[in-house]
């Protein structure tokens, strides 16, 4: 079978649309497959103040329509919509539109991103964006000198929490349990912090307060007890984790034990051909400016590889392609 394409790109956040920028310089001709959250998490997010180039910040939603028009203006094919199969067994490698279109690749670029948890309450969504966020570093800025809470017990939660602790005036860790999950040196931190308190065995029932559009504050179960407690405070940072979306390649490519692919040589996967860039390969940066980054890498990584494909198996393709 020949490959419709040099280079397909699944996804559409900073780290694929960075690749598809440079695969279509590189004269490429890209695809680039936009997935279910077309743009990524910035559209979810507001201002971006730590994105380099803009003194003012920039709305994540524009930030992400002008990296999508700029990879266009070089010649990127989007097609909206999602992967539902990818079959990396044999090159080219072909992949299934949920509109049973199939496209086949020499080069693949996994830029799926990662998708936050949320907690299953309903208010904590309404009020994304209005003092809930899932990101600390792209948003801790907002609460400086106001009170707000962290949810979660792991090292993402502690982190953002010690990192807030230095912007807002009080931080409240909610955890479900009584122990932390999060290592050793990172609870030494936050317990040690004056300005972090934490409620054990507890859980939000409710950010306050919907109704009015902003967070008012906070009411708490305790899950040992079942006693209902309000917190005033003015932001919810979520950090309970976050799901790497790679459910399309489990068992075709190695993928850490939380699910996470694996990149070797900068953003070379375990099937030659494959690459990973941004959010899905990358459980600690988690930043669009380090995702950007790394798409550039996968796309270099790509026309590489793609450079030293043998000659016989371009060939091979192409004359496949004459009999189909
Ligand atoms: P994590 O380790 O899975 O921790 C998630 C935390 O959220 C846990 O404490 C969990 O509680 C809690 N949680 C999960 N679902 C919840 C729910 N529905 N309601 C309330 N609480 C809930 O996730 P993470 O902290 O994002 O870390 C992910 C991985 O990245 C880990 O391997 C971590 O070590 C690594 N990481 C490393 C660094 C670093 O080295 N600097 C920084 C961040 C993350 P339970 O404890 O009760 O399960």
């Amino acid at each position: 079978m020949a490959a419709d394409r040099k280079i397909v790109i699944i996804g559409s956040g900073p780290a694929g649309l960075t690749a598809a920028l440079y695969a279509a310089r590189g004269n490429l001709s890209p695809l680039l497959v936009e997935g279910i959250e077309a743009g990524g998490q910035l559209t979810l997010t507001s201002l971006v103040e730590n994105y380099p180039g803009f003194r003012s910040g920039i709305q994540g939603p524009d930030l992400m329509e002008e990296m999508l028009q700029q990879a266009v203006h070089f010649g990127t094919d989007i097609v909206q919509g999602n992967v539902v199969r990818a079959d990396l067994s044999q090159r080219p490698f072909s992949i299934e539109l949920a509109d049973s279109r199939v496209v086949t690749a020499q080069a693949l670029i996994i830029a799926t991103g990662a998708s936050a948890r949320w907690l299953e309450i309903g208010s904590d969504r309404k009020l994304a964006g209005r003092g809930v966020s899932t990101c600390a570093t792209c948003d801790g800025y907002f609460f400086r000198n106001r009170p707000i809470a962290v949810v979660g017990g792991g090292d993402s939660a502690m982190e953002e929490a010690v990192y807030l602790s230095r912007l807002a005036s009080q931080v409240t860790v909610i955890h479900r349990r009584d122990s932390l999950r999060a290592s050793k040196i990172m609870q030494d931190k936050a317990l040690a912090n004056p300005k972090i308190k934490f409620i054990w065995d507890s859980e939000i029932a409710e950010v306050n307060d919907v109704a009015k559009g902003e967070v008012t504050g906070i009411t708490v179960r305790n899950l040992k007890t079942g006693h209902l407690s309000d917190v005033p405070l003015e932001g919810v940072f979520i950090a309970i984790g976050h799901t790497p979306n790679t459910s399309l390649f489990k068992g075709q490519i190695e993928l850490d034990q939380n699910g996470y692919v694996v990149t070797h040589n900068g953003t070379h996967t375990s099937v030659p051909g494959v690459f990973a860039a941004g959010d899905v390969q990358d459980h600690v940066y988690r930043q669009a400016v380090t995702a950007a980054g790394t798409g550039c890498m996968a796309a270099l990584d790509a026309e590489r590889w793609l450079e030293g494909i043998p000659e016989e198996e371009e060939s091979t393709a192409e004359t496949s392609q004459e009999m189909a």
